[in-house]
């Protein structure tokens, strides 16, 4: 079998991966980055570019080439719910350089950045290259094996980061365990034109047991109708007419639109999931973004933490790399860094599942709860679900890779200081728990 060597192999050419494999390749660090497709042009799989990730962007020197990309801008969030208008997240105010969320397809994302990333001389992309499994050298994973256009293929490599999302290969073949938390709802995402007085901003509905979300794709919205988990056969079953009429039901001025529902095909269905592995490494391996956690897509913050994962992993792993002395404890670091951000925001969206549930209880008009009504008129709450939303849970920053040099003493302190903070968390949830 041909056998290639790389100091670290990224599998997945996700928003994790590839911005992974940017700011390696931009340390002067060797990566490879594996991708199975041959394009980036994939379904809808979520199109937010967040105000952090912009930071990120412009701390890179790439955001002006960036916004030059089409994009729409959505500097608010807001939910109709019931008769209710529920002001959800405001942008306006984040301490960011990007006072809104970019909209823009994943694919021209990925496409900017890894074209920019292929001008960094020790970059290399192999697409259509699927990681199949893992290979060990004594207790270390020493390399990936691959299936390229030309057959099997070996990559070692002093480093492999899994980033190929939540069905990942990688994390199946390390056998790390993962621990699932259960999602009430499925989503149908789908196209629908959008007319000139069309609300401009992201806008949710919800009423009559169901919720749709409108994105303001330009000329269409981009669609989510947020299901009951499972019910999609019986939905189809009730027809298109029915599910045309559900939608108009949810949102009237789609009315004379939902007749561009013709076929089932243009829905797709995506199985909503919230998981997180226990443990992110093993010594030679990696997992981060959704491959370590996947994500909801409540908040569209998928990517953005996905990108953040990418750029703790750099800053802490370039040092290492370079010494070619990558241990386990640098890997934990990783873990240490992301899984409190990680852990904040699944909690947040698996509580606003649950209210979604609660909402989806009856298929009548909605009776707006009066906890709703008084959250809605508490001052300030709209700036600060902008910045949960927006900026997130620890916002990382690009540290340049010179002066990434952290002595190990600093290390080891990093970690105690990582697992203290466990402790207290694990100390507050007994305490609750009584
Ligand atoms: C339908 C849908 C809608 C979503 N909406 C949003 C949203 O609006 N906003 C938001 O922020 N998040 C959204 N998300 C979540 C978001 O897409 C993910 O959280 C984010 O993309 C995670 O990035 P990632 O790089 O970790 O993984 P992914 O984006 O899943 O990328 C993984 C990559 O690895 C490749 N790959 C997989 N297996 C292999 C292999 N064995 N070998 C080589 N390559 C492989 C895949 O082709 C893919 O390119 C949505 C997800 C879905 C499915």
């Amino acid at each position: 079998m041909k056998t290639l060597r790389t100091t670290c192999c990224v599998v997945g050419g996700g928003p994790a991966g590839v911005m992974l494999g940017y700011l390696l390749a931009r340390a002067g660090i060797k990566v490879t980055v594996l991708e199975k497709h041959e394009d980036f042009f994939r379904d809808f799989r979520g199109d937010t570019v967040h105000p952090s990730t912009l930071d990120i962007m412009h701390q890179l020197g790439l955001l002006d080439g960036l916004l030059q990309l089409p994009h729409q801008r959505v500097t608010s969030v807001s939910a109709r719910i019931g008769n209710l208008d529920f002001a959800a997240a405001d942008f306006r105010l984040v301490p960011s350089r990007c006072k809104f969320v970019a909209l823009m397809p994943q694919w021209d994302f990925l496409n900017f950045l890894s074209e920019r990333a292929k001008r960094f001389a020790s970059f290399e992309l192999r697409m259509r290259h699927e990681g199949t499994g893992l290979f060990r050298d004594g207790g270390r994973i020493a390399g990936v094996e691959a299936q390229s256009p030309d057959g099997p293929l070996q990559i070692a490599a002093d480093l492999v980061v899994a980033c190929d999302g939540r069905h990942s290969t990688i994390r199946q073949s390390a056998r790390l365990s993962v621990q699932e938390f259960g999602v009430p709802i499925d989503v149908l995402w789908f196209r629908i034109s959008r007319q000139p007085h069309d609300p401009e901003q992201v806008l949710g509905n919800i009423n009559y047991g169901k919720a749709l979300i409108l994105i303001n794709r330009g000329n269409y919205f981009q669609a989510g109708l947020i299901i009951r988990k499972g019910t999609f056969e019986q939905i189809k079953a009730k027809g298109l007419d029915a599910l045309r009429q559900n939608i108009a039901q949810i949102a009237p001025y789609l009315r004379d639109r939902v007749a561009e529902i013709e076929d089932w095909d243009q829905l797709k269905l995506l199985t909503v999931q919230v998981n997180r592995l226990r443990r992110w490494h093993l010594p030679g391996l990696l997992c981060i973004g959704d491959a370590a956690h996947a994500m909801s897509p409540a908040g569209g913050v998928g990517i953005n933490l996905a990108i953040q994962d990418a750029v703790a992993a750099a800053n802490i792993l370039t040092g290492p790399l370079r010494a070619g002395r990558v241990t386990d404890l640098i890997l934990k670091q990783v873990q240490r860094r992301r899984e409190f951000p990680t852990r904040v925001t699944q909690f947040l969206q698996v509580n606003a599942h649950k209210a979604l549930n609660a909402a989806f209880q009856t298929d009548g008009p909605i009776q707006v709860p009066w906890q709703l009504k008084v959250v809605d008129a508490l001052p300030g709450r709209k700036w600060i679900m902008g910045y949960v939303v927006g900026v997130g849970v620890r916002p990382e920053h690009v540290v340049d890779a010179e002066t990434i040099r952290i002595p190990q003493s600093l290390q080891k302190l990093a970690v105690r200081f990582g697992a203290s903070i466990g402790a207290i968390m694990k100390t507050a949830r007994f305490l609750r728990a009584c």
